[in-house]
């Protein structure tokens, strides 16, 4: 009969402590799991966007750059508690792709080609807001964690039903660390991308931009005719689902918006 070894049973007793200790709840209130550490995934965030920055054409012409970082601005001025001093970075792509993505740290990329489809400023205030909303609510953080679950479930396999073979422990586990390095880059989950519809569209409520421009936004992408679907559109959900989950925030964020105009907050951000 099979009995668990004392190392065993005190791997999974570890395992079932780590998950319980990891359940967290995301700024809209839905619960996530978060086993990583967040400096580790800002470190690894931080070393692909050297790597772009390095790598990638950029952007050289001075209104552009200084158009985009105006709204960036705007929208990361409105951050609170840990997120304030988070280094927030952009890098403006020279491609005529229809994208925009953000890596863990606040490191944010956007393709020249996304003022195609956002056409003033309170239109790309609802891209930056929507990127800067996957890294306040740690979405990459939550997708890591997954992969760490899956690794560690893994692990335990192996040694179970290896008798504790360490060469096939340590190939299961050197394959799922390569995948979890890479995770970082992975589309986040039709789940995540409302959610960050959600956030991000009271970032630009609360920096005064029109909430309202982000549904004109999402009917610009649809109209929008390239010949291969953008990436930012087909790894979010289906526009008319998004429209309506924005419109559905109105009551909410246009309170917010005429609080902020109250305020001051009067954005002029010129291409
Ligand atoms: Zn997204």
């Amino acid at each position: 009969m099979f009995k668990p070894t004392r190392k065993i049973r005190f791997s999974v007793a570890l395992i079932l402590v780590t998950l319980l200790s990891a359940c967290a709840s995301s700024p809209t209130g839905r619960s996530q799991m978060i086993l990583k550490s967040d400096e580790e995934l800002a470190q690894e965030g931080a070393r692909e966007f050297a790597k772009i920055r390095a790598e990638a054409p950029l952007v050289t012409d001075n209104a552009t750059i200084d158009y985009i970082a105006c709204v960036t601005n705007a929208i990361v001025g409105v951050m609170e508690g840990e997120w304030v001093d988070l280094n927030w970075e952009l890098a403006i792509i020279d491609e005529k792709t229809v994208n925009a993505f953000v890596l863990p740290g606040g490191k944010i990329s956007v393709y020249r080609g996304i003022l195609d489809v956002a056409k003033n400023q309170d239109q790309l205030a609802a891209v930056i807001g929507h990127e800067v909303a996957h890294v306040t609510a740690r979405h990459a953080n939550e997708r890591a964690s997954r992969s760490v679950v899956t690794g560690v479930g893994v692990e335990v396999a192996a040694v179970i039903l290896g008798g504790g073979h360490s060469g096939y422990t340590k190939t299961a586990y050197d394959t799922l660390s390569a995948g979890a390095a890479l995770g970082i880059f992975l589309p986040f989950n039709r789940s995540q991308e409302s959610e960050a519809d959600i956030i991000g569209i009271e970032y630009m409520a609360k920096a005064g931009f029109d909430p309202r421009e982000s549904v004109t936004l999402w009917k610009n992408m649809a109209g929008n005719n390239e010949k291969e679907p953008p990436e930012w559109l087909s790894t979010h959900p289906s526009g008319s689902n998004r429209i309506n989950g924005l419109i559905a925030q109105y009551p909410k964020v246009l309170v917010m918006y005429n609080d902020a105009r109250a305020q001051g907050k009067n954005p002029q951000c010129q291409q």
